[in-house]
């Protein structure tokens, strides 16, 4: 062990070194992800605790997750349906009969001293993600998905006592999880991330879970090796934990692509094991030398039946399955004539994409509502972290004032001013507008033009107010305001009518 230790500490010097681009271009990356994804059930995968997020520790256990002796599991339908539904939606063959495994290791965030996950006999296998990386698509293979459980959660900072001990809490024990592994078919850090978007996305497209990476219910590790351009075989691959960014995921690999080329530079070999993303450090460091599957001692969960999924049950699953986000995409641009950027800003999220055709179907031109949408509206939620427009502006009330603008009753200018307001209160355009005089006559022009009419058609009241009778000064302005019906600047017509009968 203090063997790779120190190892490692040579490796990650090299890797701070800059190594010449020449160098590094003469080497290629292999990626593979492995993605573990909560699944949005109420209970757990095999008990009936509540799977809520942030509830005080320990309050979510039972004799089940906790491991006791003489428990037994019963399998979470629910978990077992979600599955399925993220299989089919990354088209992957789901088994007609899957089983549970027990995969043994101590930790103590594993009461049972086994994890229940599928080995040998995973729920599906062999599907494909699209993503279109650089203005190509590629499609990346999924090795398979298979369900499991969760651990605890140690906790190693906060406690007075931190310095010398861990808490558990054992909350999370026993949540359901979806690990998607893929095919190392991603080649660089921009690559693996755009795939993690892509995967992301159709996860939440797929409402199979709702992927809070700050929450942890979407969790990635990376496997990466390097070799020389041309070069058929893989290389000796590292594991690198605790990706729960984008950011993070990139970075990680960059350091770690470097570090394995300046590794083999030197004349060393890459040490197949398992990293730590550090950070604070902005490395990766050495956790353990890869542990192999046989170390696990895996053999069929004896408490559990096979899970059998007829072609029925899929099928329904499939009839439930909403449009998915390459599709989307492609419908937005052909339906509504949106741009290809535009159709990928407007499906980032189902909620904006859903949104979107609703302002189109209230009637505004799709161009001005796709505008409208990614510039106030989406700055507005990303600022709340509201998630829902159509909570914040109906999709009517949005169309509403986009007509407004475009019949030039209130200029853009103003529109956004209104649509921040609508955002904050809720309350709709035609009331905000006239609450703060957007929809006012300001052009003294064009208020000087009605004022003049009015003056032409009047000849007897210019004379009685010429004569002295300033009340005639009331009946000029009334005479203004309802020919503008109301928009006209109160203290403009005012200033204008003297003026104009002082002429
Ligand atoms: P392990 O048994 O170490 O878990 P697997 O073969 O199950 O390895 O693969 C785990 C992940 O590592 C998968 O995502 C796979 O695509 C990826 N992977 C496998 N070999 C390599 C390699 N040489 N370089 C990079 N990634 C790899
Ligand atoms: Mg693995
Ligand atoms: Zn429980």
């Amino acid at each position: 062990m203090a063997r790779c230790y120190n190892r490692a500490i040579v490796m990650s010097r090299a890797a701070e070194s800059e190594i010449p681009a020449e160098t590094l271009a003469r080497y290629e990356a292999v990626i593979g992800l492995e993605v573990h994804v909560q699944l949005k059930t109420a209970s757990k995968m095999f008990c009936s605790c509540s799977t809520r997020f942030g509830d005080p520790p320990n309050t979510n256990v039972c004799p089940v997750c906790l491991g006791l002796p003489g428990s037994l599991p019963a399998i979470n339908r629910r978990a077992v349906e979600l599955a399925v539904r993220a299989s089919l939606g990354l088209n992957a063959a789901v088994a007609e009969r899957s089983r549970f495994a027990r995969k043994n290791y101590f930790y103590p965030d594993l009461p049972k001293g086994y994890q229940i996950s599928m080995y040998e006999l995973p729920l599906a296998l062999k599907g494909w993600l699209e993503i279109d990386f650089e203005g190509r698509r590629k499609r990346i293979g999924i090795t398979r998905l298979h369900l499991e459980e969760d651990a605890a959660k140690a906790l190693h900072e906060g406690f007075p006592d931190s310095d010398r001990a861990a808490y558990i809490d054992y909350n999370r024990c026993g949540t359901p999880l979806a690990e998607i592994v893929s095919e190392p078919d991603l080649r660089s850090p921009a690559e693996a991330q755009a795939y993690l978007e892509e995967l992301k996305l159709t996860l939440e497209y797929l409402d199979v879970s709702d992927c809070n990476m700050e929450e942890g219910s979407l969790r990635c590790d990376a496997n990466v090796s390097v070799r020389p351009r041309g070069e058929a075989r893989f290389g000796t691959k590292t594991e690198v934990k605790n990706l729960n960014s984008f950011r993070f995921l990139a970075r990680a690999l960059e350091y770690e692509i470097e570090r394995q080329i300046a590794t083999i530079e030197q004349g060393g070999a890459v040490l197949q094991e398992t990293r730590l993303w550090n950070v604070a450090a902005g490395r990766t460091e050495p956790m353990r030398t890869k542990e192999h599957a046989h170390d696990y001692r895996y053999f069929p969960e004896p408490d559990l039946l096979p899970v059998r999924i007829d072609q029925a049950w899929k099928e329904e699953i499939l009839r439930d399955m909403p449009e998915l986000p390459a599709a989307k995409r492609a419908r937005l641009e052909a339906q509504y004539g949106v741009s290809g950027y535009d159709a990928r800003v407007l499906a980032a999220s189902r909620d904006v994409a859903d949104y979107f055709e609703a302002v189109a179907a209230a009637g505004a031109a799709p161009k001005s509502a796709s505008n409208w949408i990614q510039g106030e509206l989406l700055r507005r939620l990303k600022e709340t972290g509201a998630t829902k427009p159509a909570e914040r502006v109906s999709a009517t009330e949005l169309a509403a004032l986009i007509a407004r603008v475009e019949r030039g009753e209130i200029t853009a200018a103003s529109g956004k001013q209104v649509l921040a307001r609508m955002f904050e209160t809720g309350e709709p355009a035609s009331k905000i507008i006239a609450a703060e005089g957007l929809g006012q006559i300001r052009d003294t022009a064009e208020i000087e033009r009605v004022v003049r009419e009015i003056v032409a058609r009047e000849p007897a009241n210019v004379a009685k107010y010429r004569a002295g009778n300033e009340g005639v000064l009331k009946f000029f302005v009334g005479q203004v305001m309802r020919a503008t019906r109301g928009q006209a600047n109160p203290q403009l017509v005012n200033e204008t009518v003297k003026r104009l009968l002082a002429e």
